[in-house]
């Protein structure tokens, strides 16, 4: 029995509610795979045998007891439904209450699926008609592997599967560009060959069993430096059309490994989407751009004709690919995503265009690709403005791109939050930000999700009881933008925690938001990418850049270096670690409900978050203190009683850098597939004492280089 099964046969079991008396469930004999699966999910929710499900050749009206599942109605089951079909919208469906039985009508096959992953939110309602279709068009979900397609499916309400990004790649030229193939060598061209043979059956595997569940496969073609797309390849490329080669700028982080001024080049890129997208298998292309960016050509050419520029190539390039892909009868969708606020990263300047601030917008970078090429191109946009979380403004670019359909993408992974350690809700935020991505991009656009957790093992957010309600949530708002958050909760807690322990944890998880942001984001600035104590100060202050809003007129006065904006921040660490104690207090009143090792998990990762807040806020009170102490040396002056609580700072982080992550050693939590001490990485966000020392230690030069050596009491020194 996989997880997901047992946790579903958990839910059953554990619901207090009332379970409808449904023992059988009947499909046509000769139905599509996704109503298979359907029917197979719905016995496991219900905790019914396989055997309970009947195949017949013409299904009537259920029974009493029966659920009927139907994508086209036979005459008996025609006559219950009546008008019914046409008011279902979409891909969505219906269930029809008949004397204790139930007739699910599916606008198509996998809406049974979705039918099936929404039986907790029907099975008890026994009369009239329950009606459900979605918000938006296009919902999309990056896979990730854990359970069955047709699984994720039911329980993501999507039609789109992204991914998997293939593991390596899969072109190898052999036909379409034999004179580049015949420049490899014959190792090169053996492993080459291995490797696609291997990639492409995978893909088509996974193709079919997207097809299977009727939802399209649009695997991942990332970035478009053809470096990193194949070594190999890029090496035999230049030796047949030596005139490709493209020339880099001084201290870009974007690359130029081709010129996009050379016709060869387009061949070369024309002849790797091809290839790539026919041995992927997949429905259409999801392609990115930035991080991997490989276009960024400074030569004469390219300076002549405007293809040195980002809304040129951006241009040329989306149209090379479009065309490639509506000539195979695939379609295509472009996420605009780029990397944050533009930064220095080492010697290379981060370019990422269309951020605001200094980097331009992105209607203006992505202007040419919206207004000159063809509307069937989807773009996907991040709702998040500033690349990440917590809770940063939204999109601007989201509702500009008409006539193109529009995705507003998620991710939900925890990436700047702890990476789904800690109690991390995000449902007001989801909510919020639905609402204003489905009033933005309309009916017919979309809403798409990355899931997981960042840079963790054997980890399973869907698994996971406490950061599982951000999925959730995002599949119901997905389906109604305006759907009742507390409805969401409590549809999502009762069935993992009972009647009586759902509201404390509903209570306690719902002060999780709040709490995150501000242990993450300070005043609202950023933390780590991947949420990791920074090592130095100068990483530590290209994160409060990389990640916030700092360039926003309303978020740069919290920067000022001012003993007030010290206060804020400090008060705004005692209102999170207060947070914390009431989080900690409603789980006490929880616990006599939960079962032991519920309470043993919430109490553990409780405890973490308490401990990595306690250590955040004094870093990031020491950082302010630090700035304040840096500024006023400028000014000839200083502070000296700043190193006072600089050395409380010091002393907090040292004894609770100590008490970070603590667990049993055999304990298991629901998120994981294996006991704490065997995940392949262990909890950890890093050591804070670098960054401590650092930020104590140039605070103490700032100070007596104005005091002198013998100012500081002994008390405050480190
Ligand atoms: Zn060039």
């Amino acid at each position: 029995m996989s997880r997901l099964c047992l946790l579903l046969a958990f839910l059953i079991v554990s619901g207090t509610t009332a379970v409808a008396g449904y023992k059988e469930i009947v499909i046509p004999a000769s139905c599509p795979p996704a109503i298979h699966s359907a029917a197979r999910i719905l016995a496991q929710k219900l905790a019914l045998p396989d055997a309970a499900i009947q195949s017949v050749p013409q299904p009537g009206a259920p029974a009493p007891g029966q659920i009927v599942l139907t994508d086209s109605a036979t005459p008996a089951e025609a006559a219950l439904l009546g008008s019914t079909p046409k008011k279902v919208k979409l891909d969505g469906y219906a269930v029809i209450f008949k004397t204790g039985g139930a007739l699910v009508y599916g606008a198509r096959p996998r809406s049974l699926l979705f039918a099936a992953g929404d039986v907790n939110l029907w099975k008890n309602r026994g009369y009239g008609t329950y009606l459900r279709d979605p918000a938006f068009a296009i919902r999309a979900a990056a896979y990730n592997g854990h359970e069955s397609v047709a699984e994720y499916v039911a329980t993501m309400g999507v039609n789109i599967i992204i991914g998997k990004q293939a593991d390596a790649n899969p072109v190898t030229f052999k036909n379409s560009l034999p004179e580049v193939y015949a420049g490899l060598s014959k190792d090169d061209q053996q492993q080459l060959d291995w490797q696609s043979e291997r990639v492409e059956q995978n893909a088509a595997e996974f193709a079919k069993e997207c097809h299977d569940a009727d939802v399209s496969y649009y695997p991942i073609l990332y970035g478009n430096d053809f470096h990193l797309w194949s070594p190999i390849l890029y090496q035999a490329v230049l030796k047949a059309y030596p005139s490709a080669q493209g020339t880099p700028a001084l201290h870009s982080w974007e690359k130029a490994t081709l010129c996009p001024s050379d016709p060869m080049t387009w061949k070369v890129i024309d002849a790797y989407v091809k290839e790539f997208a026919g041995k992927m298998h997949g429905d259409g292309l999801c392609i990115t751009f930035w991080d991997h960016y490989g276009l960024y050509c400074q030569d004469d050419r390219c300076v002549k004709d405007g293809l040195n520029r980002f809304p040129n190539e951006l241009q040329e390039c989306v149209k090379h690919y479009h065309d490639v892909l509506a000539a195979l009868g695939e379609k295509m969708i472009v996420r605009t995503w780029s990397s944050g606020v533009p930064h220095w990263y080492g010697d290379e300047w981060v370019h990422a265009p269309g951020n605001g601030g200094f980097s331009g917008e992105e209607t203006n970078v992505w202007g040419r690709v919206i207004h000159e090429l063809p509307p069937e191109i989807m773009l996907q946009t991040k709702v998040y403005d500033s690349d990440c979380q917590p809770d940063p403004p939204f999109s601007e670019l989201l509702g500009h791109a008409h006539p193109h359909p529009e995705i507003a993408e998620y991710q939900i992974t925890g990436q700047t939050t702890g990476r789904f350690y800690f109690p991390d809700a995000d449902v007001d935020y989801l909510a919020r930000t639905m609402t204003e991505s489905c009033a933005r991009v309309g009916p017919d656009g979309g809403v798409a999700v990355f899931p997981g957790g960042t840079e963790q093992s054997n980890y399973s957010v869907l698994n996971d009881i406490l950061n599982s309600i951000n999925l959730y949530a995002w599949r119901q708002l997905a389906w109604q933008a305006d759907a009742s958050v507390n409805r969401i909760w409590t549809d999502w807690a009762v069935p993992i925690y009972g009647e009586r322990a759902a509201p404390f944890i509903i209570k306690a998880l719902g002060l999780s938001e709040d709490v995150i942001n501000k242990a993450f984001s300070p005043l609202g600035m950023g933390t780590d990418t991947n949420s990791g104590f920074p090592d130095s100060i100068q990483r530590r202050e290209t994160l409060l850049k990389y990640t916030n809003r700092y360039f926003l007129p309303e978020y740069a006065p919290y920067l000022e270096p001012t003993r007030e904006n010290i206060q804020q921040v400090v008060t705004q660490n005692k209102e999170c670690l207060d947070e914390i104690d009431e989080m900690f207090r409603q789980l006490a009143l929880a616990k006599p409900y939960l079962t032991q090792a519920q309470a043993d998990e919430l109490t553990t990762r409780f405890a973490w978050l308490k401990q990595f807040a306690i250590v955040n806020g004094a870093l990031n009170e020491s950082l302010w203190r630090y700035r304040y102490l840096r500024y006023q040396a400028a000014m000839l002056t200083t502070d000296p009683e700043q190193m006072k609580y600089l050395a409380q700072a010091y002393d907090t982080v040292k004894v609770h850098s100590q008490l970070l992550f603590q667990y049993d050693a055999g304990q298991k939590f629901s998120c994981y597939d294996v006991p704490l001490n065997e995940l392949e990485r262990k909890p950890s966000l890093g050591n804070p004492m670098p960054l401590m020392r650092q930020l104590y230690q140039n605070s103490e030069e700032y100070v007596e280089g104005i005091v002198g050596p013998d100012y500081l009491p002994p008390a405050w020194i480190r």
